[in-house]
């Protein structure tokens, strides 16, 4: 019987690259991971597509969505409100793929809470100038929104040591095979084995009862 799908909260700073890496790790092992698509009501940016990177929401229909209680999570994030739709998120569990939340540092802690097997990484730059300079260089925001989504990681970078890894983003390649090597560790930890050890203890059991 397949192993059951692991939930997997990726984090952090705005321009730390989450994105890059997880279209990339999606691209290498497509039959390993799936990927949630939340819904938000931020404007969509030049490039983004209704369905892939979100599902675009008004307010109205966000604060629906909460009201029915469809979404295993969601959060305030500079202005927007964020959430994670629940049936994707369960179907694909059940099918035996690791899904991966991208969100942010709030969501992830209620992920814990709700999940707590759920594995949470982190992923930084090397240092505060390069976050900056990664998040100019987007060119995809205005001066004021950078200085609220910095002033945002600094506030993030208070809840890192919730995390399980720490993922630091300098080479992007390295990074991913990286993030999956984590991934794949974390599948032989005896609490997400318990289906094989209850298997293997009673065909145990029945050789001794047939001996
Ligand atoms: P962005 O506007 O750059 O796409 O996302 C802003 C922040 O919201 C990022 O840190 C991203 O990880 C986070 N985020 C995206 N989707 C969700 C979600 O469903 N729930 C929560 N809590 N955060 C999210």
């Amino acid at each position: 019987m397949a192993q059951e799908g692991i939930l997997i909260v990726f984090s952090g700073f705005s321009g730390a690259g989450k994105g890059t890496i997880m279209k990339e790790l999606l691209k290498r092992y497509p039959d390993t991971y799936a990927l949630s698509v939340s819904a938000t009501t931020r404007a969509p940016r030049p490039g983004e597509t209704e369905g892939i990177e979100y599902f675009f929401k008004t307010r109205e229909e966000f604060e629906k969505m909460i009201e029915k209680q469809e979404l295993i999570e969601y959060a305030r994030y500079v202005e927007n409100y964020y959430g994670t739709p629940k049936a994707y998120v369960e179907e694909q569990l059940l099918k035996g793929k690791d899904v991966i939340l991208e969100i942010e540092i709030q969501g992830a802690l209620n992920i814990k809470k709700m999940f707590p097997r759920a594995l949470l990484l982190f992923v930084a730059t090397c240092d505060a100038k390069t976050l900056k300079e990664r998040l100019l260089g987007r060119g995809t925001e205005t001066l004021d929104v950078i200085h609220a989504r910095l002033k945002r990681a600094g506030e993030e970078s208070q809840g890192m040591e919730n995390y399980d890894y720490l993922v630091v983003n300098e080479d992007l390649e390295h990074t991913v095979e990286q993030v999956h090597s984590i991934i794949c560790n974390e599948h032989k930890r005896v609490s997400h084995n318990l289906d094989f050890i209850a298997r293997i203890r009673e065909d145990l059991e029945g050789f001794l009862k047939g001996e």
